[in-house]
């Protein structure tokens, strides 16, 4: 015997009476649960881009309700006896729902009708709903558009009623949805607005969704998939970005319709900021591989090794520049480490006819590291940050004795 499904008649029913016809253990996550069949309910089971209902039937817990053929199945979290059983709604769930449904028929209904964008699919989230848009890439006009037109209906406080009839019959009253289902079929007719096939719970005017707030609007495939809020959800939303906004402002500590001028301006001081850091960094590396030119004493080869380990602070670009800066002078070898992220850096000036590259390697087959380079110049980075120094001692001991 099918389930009678209360809520196609009166989605409003919050509470019912109904007959326990089979009540059996089944799994649900790791805790106990039973699966429940009555002989009629007024609790929704996830179908059509609508979530479940939650509830409760006699002293038992709806933890889920689905769909299984012609029955439906209540996840409960303890068994309750075959025979009468008291059902419930958790109207709070219930009601948001059927208002961003409803909000979904009408906007998916003024974006085809206004701008000839069909909707190829829906979802409602918990926390934000979407549809996805077929066709061109939605303006911010058209999305602001299809908003403002929705809006103006939910104005009018317009019926919403559900209507029966065949596939035949709704596709001579216009309805775009091809109906693959024979027999009656249910569809909701918003008044002079939608008429749509959908076995889903909604509220009975217009003016119960509330509102229609939409938001982002993003890529999704071929498709362009908007987000969307009614309701009291469309409240909390609207609070919570303002909210954000408000922090921002406090942080950049501007007016919050200053705040895209002010994060404009943060951002561009903060490039300038960058590049001038970078080319100070260059300046004081050239000076500063002058001066330890000027101190190290040649070996008895005529050559100069200069070992240095620096600390975390030290930027990769300044620790670049100065290696280069050294390797610009004959008969000079730079190794350098850098003690906070265990970079390793060896370069030398290319008539000297060592091998950085090769050197490295010989480092890392001591101290674990990854990293390469050419003849002249060659980095990496070991594994282990601590062992920065003695890589460049090692990479000193190589160089004398080889
Ligand atoms: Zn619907």
């Amino acid at each position: 015997m099918a389930t009678r499904r209360l809520y196609y008649d009166d989605s409003y029913q919050r509470e019912f009476s109904a007959q326990v016809l089979s009540c059996e253990p089944e799994v649900h996550g790791t805790a106990p649960a039973w699966a429940a069949i009555l002989d009629c309910t007024a609790l929704y089971p996830t179908s059509g881009g609508q979530p479940n209902d939650l509830g409760k039937l006699g002293d038992a817990n709806v933890v889920d309700v689905r769909d299984d053929g012609e029955d439906i199945v209540h996840v409960i979290d303890r068994e309750v006896p075959l025979g009468s059983v008291a059902g419930c709604v958790d109207w709070g769930r219930r009601f948001d729902h059927m208002q961003q449904h409803t909000g979904q028929h009408l906007l998916s209904a003024m974006f085809q009708e206004r701008y000839g964008r069909p909707t190829v699919s829906f979802h409602l989230g918990s926390d934000l709903c979407t549809i996805d848009l077929r066709g061109p890439e939605p303006t911010l006009d058209i999305l602001e558009g299809a908003e403002r037109i929705a809006n103006q209906i939910i104005g009018d406080n317009r019926a919403i009623t559900a209507r029966y009839g065949t596939a035949q019959e709704f596709a001579e009253r216009g309805v775009r949805k091809e109906v693959q289902r024979e027999g009656i079929l249910r569809a909701i007719e918003i008044e002079g607005a939608d008429l749509q096939p959908c076995g889903g719970t909604h509220v009975k005017s217009t003016a119960e969704i509330g509102i229609i707030l939409v938001r982002h609007c993003s890529k999704m495939r071929q498709d362009w998939r908007v987000e969307f809020v009614c309701g009291r959800r469309a409240a909390r939303v609207a609070r919570n970005d303002f909210q954000l906004l408000q922090k921002a402002a406090e942080e950049l500590g501007a007016a919050a319709e200053d705040v895209p001028a002010a994060v404009k301006r943060a951002i561009s001081e903060r490039d300038g900021h960058f590049k001038s850091v970078k080319s100070l960094l260059q300046r004081v590396a050239e000076s500063d591989a002058a001066s330890v030119l000027q101190a190290a004493k040649p070996a008895k080869d005529g050559l100069r090794v200069i070992a240095r380990t620096f600390d975390e602070n030290s930027q990769p670009e300044y620790l670049n520049h100065f290696a280069t800066q050294l390797a610009k002078s004959e008969k000079t070898i730079a190794l350098l480490s850098q003690s906070g992220d265990g970079h390793l850096l060896f370069a030398q000036h290319p008539a000297v006819g060592k091998d950085m590259n090769a050197l490295l390697k010989q480092v890392f087959a001591q101290f674990a590291g990854k990293g390469g380079g050419t003849r002249d110049f060659a980095r990496g980075k070991l594994n282990d940050a601590a062992q920065a120094e003695k890589a460049v001692a090692l990479a000193k001991q190589l160089l004398i004795s080889g």
